[in-house]
């Protein structure tokens, strides 16, 4: 299976239907790097920037933050790298920050709330950003926005960092792309104007469930008791896939449910076009979406919801199980 993955690797993630997915890969560290050219990946469609505060006993610097983001964009060679902000708290807590007790940490203050309230940090990272992307395009994405209002403030302190850089005569990002993880349920009932303001939504799909659920994904009593592949949850993605479609703003799915070849498949059939996952997982998800033809997932999807069906994987299996 691993040869004939590998010989996949140049070719496109096209469906027998036509249509086409991006695939692309999630890093964190610099040492993620070398798979995007092994795993075929069109780019980092997300890198996670917390380990870089984690690993430490101190705030990095700056200057460290800068050195290592612009690394990061010289070994992408030119492909699109997705930065997503610090998304602390929950599950990821800084040794050196001083923060309250919470009863319901994933529920608490974190990612972009944090960075809202503590502006420096967020300050701090978005200058690294905009420094080490000098003459590069730059794409930022925001985690855990729950509301229009977080995105438009977390934009206007990022354009605003923009506009300091060029006083002081920097060089600046030769293009920006900013966009928000849609993570909790209300973002997905934002005003059209949260969604034409946003160049790209994200689905994180690991809180995005969590959420709708109400099931921990940290708890090993809960976190399998619901199904991505039920009718809900895939309603719920045709309604986020419809509104960004209407107003004109890029979807990808990021999330470990994206490199999960049935569970990649059941999101191209409610939409989905753009996947981000780990390197591993690409060449097993494109040789699925190669033999597959979306259009009669769609179709599956849609007779499970006439019905009145709760669950869609023993149906999606069964097609994927047809097609070997
Ligand atoms: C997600 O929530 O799906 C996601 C990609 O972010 P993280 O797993 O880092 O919360
Ligand atoms: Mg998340």
């Amino acid at each position: 299976a691993a040869a004939r993955f590998a010989a996949l690797r140049d070719l496109p993630a096209r469906a027998t239907c036509g249509s086409l997915v991006g695939l692309h890969m999630n890093a964190g560290i610099m040492a993620d790097l070398p798979s995007l050219s092994g795993s075929g990946a069109e780019g980092v469609g997300l890198f996670r920037t917390e380990l870089q505060f984690l690993l430490r006993n101190s705030m990095p610097r700056r200057s460290d933050l800068a050195a290592l983001y612009a690394r990061v964009l010289k070994a992408a060679d030119g492909k699109r790298v997705v930065f997503r902000t610090l998304d602390i708290g929950s599950d990821k807590v800084m040794p050196y920050m001083n923060r309250p007790e919470e009863p319901n940490p994933a529920m608490g203050w974190r990612a972009v709330r944090v960075g809202l309230d503590k502006k420096g940090v967020m300050r701090m990272q978005l200058q690294a950003l905009i420094r080490a992307s000098a003459g590069r395009p730059l794409t930022v994405m925001f985690p855990l926005v729950a509301e229009m209002s977080e995105f438009v403030q977390a934009r206007e302190l990022l354009l605003r960092e923009i506009e300091r850089e060029a006083h002081l005569g920097h060089l600046l990002p030769e293009k920006l792309e900013v966009g928000a993880m849609l993570e909790t349920p209300s973002l997905a009932f934002a005003p059209d104007a949260f969604f034409k303001m946003a160049d790209f939504i994200s689905i994180g799909g690991n809180d995005l469930k969590q959420f709708f659920y109400a099931a921990d994904r940290e708890n090993e009593l809960v976190r399998r008791r619901y199904d991505t592949l039920s009718t809900s949850f895939i309603t719920f993605i045709q309604k986020i896939v419809q509104r960004c479609a209407e107003n004109g703003a890029a979807l990808s799915f990021c999330g470990e449910d994206a490199g999960r070849p049935v569970e990649a498949l059941t999101l191209i059939g409610a939409g989905v076009r753009s996947l981000s996952m780990r390197p591993a997982s690409i060449g097993p998800v494109k040789d699925l979406i190669r033999r597959a033809d979306c259009s009669v997932v769609s179709s599956i999807i849609e007779e499970a919801k006439a019905r009145g069906e709760e669950r869609l994987r023993p149906l999606i299996n069964d097609y994927v199980r047809s097609l070997s």
